[in-house]
């Protein structure tokens, strides 16, 4: 098998050639063909989480120490299964689930993987990913079934359909005049403004500084588009009852926050980094609430996947490059020239 590896943060990554692991009890072994490129990737390729005020976060200290596989939106083939993996057949197409817990513990056995405290596995986040030929997967309860979806917009419903999904079910509930923010237009953003028309939602101001992500989030259905740049920004926003903020740092915190109506909520999904400064009495007289999210959960990965098998949840442009490309797509990425999703195609890459 081939991985394209982190051997170094920041420095390129790296093409590894190994011996194929042989699944073992539940275990299954996937072909990867499709791969997603996510912003969080870029985290962890240099390694560490800006927490504002000088302090960082180090995925080290979790784990993730190079040399290490990125990649947490695979999808591919069933090629191998352990003696013991149930409901599944080799040749299989399937999306991995890669948001997988310990398996063990209380929110575990809940079916909230995402939330496991005691020993996480999150594929190309704590165990290896998918920028990879091969992927092993300790379950095939972890294996959703995309039929009819095209591949590389399958592999990206892994994480940025999900993360959007999960995210936009903290929303409060919505009345047919509420407007709803979707606060940065990358990847992960178009997916929100995708998955909030795909639940019915008219009133998404899309927010970004670039002009031509918010035209790509006005044609997957954005009714406002908002430059964040703009004096008038906070004033155009101002009364939304909800904010998802796919960005993440101070200053779109303090825009989505500041611009709620009475009891609206603000959820924050992106890692750009830094720490919000934000008084108290406000919080409570006008009942506002701020929530973090994080990806989903499997049930939820399955509902997505349910959505765009019904054409119902339209993909976000997906450009898929070959998977020799992995390094020129988060340099891409870093520098804000991906406009929607680049997807690794690893199926041409021999194994
Ligand atoms: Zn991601
Ligand atoms: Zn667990």
């Amino acid at each position: 098998m081939i991985s394209y590896q982190v051997v170094e943060h920041g420095k390129p990554l790296q093409k590894v050639v190994f011996e194929k692991p042989k699944p073992k009890g539940t275990e299954v072994l996937v072909r990867i063909t499709r791969s997603g490129v996510c912003h969080s990737d870029l985290h962890i390729w240099d390694g560490f989480f800006d927490w504002g005020g000088g302090k960082r976060f180090y995925v080290k200290d979790r784990g993730c120490v190079p040399p290490f596989t990125l990649g947490h939106e695979p999808f591919g083939v069933v090629e191998a299964v352990g003696p013991r993996a149930k409901g599944v057949k080799v040749g299989q197409k399937r999306i991995v689930y890669p948001w997988i817990g310990c398996g063990k513990c209380a929110v575990c056995k809940a079916g909230q993987d995402n939330y496991c405290i005691s020993g996480s596995r999150y594929l190309g986040v704590n165990v290896p990913g998918a920028y990879s030929t091969h992927v092993l997967v300790p379950d095939a309860k972890y294996l959703v079934d995309a039929a009819g979806v095209e591949e590389s917009f399958a592999a990206t419903l892994a994480c940025s359909a999900l993360t959007a999904y999960s995210a936009a079910s903290k929303l409060p509930p919505l009345g047919p005049k509420d407007r709803v923010a979707v606060i940065g237009c990358g990847g992960v953003g178009l997916s929100g403004v995708a998955v909030l028309r795909a639940k019915g939602v008219k009133g998404i101001v899309a927010c970004d500084i670039d002009p031509g992500k918010l035209a790509l989030a006005a044609k997957l259905g954005a009714r406002e588009t908002v430059d964040t740049r703009s004096p008038d920004a906070a004033s155009r926003l101002s009364g939304i009852a909800g904010a998802i903020d796919f960005v993440g740092a101070p200053a779109t915190a303090a825009l989505g926050v500041g611009a709620l109506r009475k009891g609206g909520r603000y959820v924050l999904v992106g890692l750009y980094g830094g720490e919000l400064v934000h008084p108290l009495p406000p919080i409570a007289q006008r009942a506002i609430g701020i929530v973090g999210s994080y990806v989903g959960n499997l049930q939820e990965l399955k509902e997505v996947v349910a959505l765009a098998k019904r054409k119902k949840l339209r993909p976000q442009p997906i450009e898929t490059r070959a998977a020799e490309g992995a390094n020129a797509a988060l340099e891409d990425l870093k520098a804000g020239r991906v406009f929607g999703r680049v997807v690794l195609d690893f199926g041409t890459v021999a194994a």
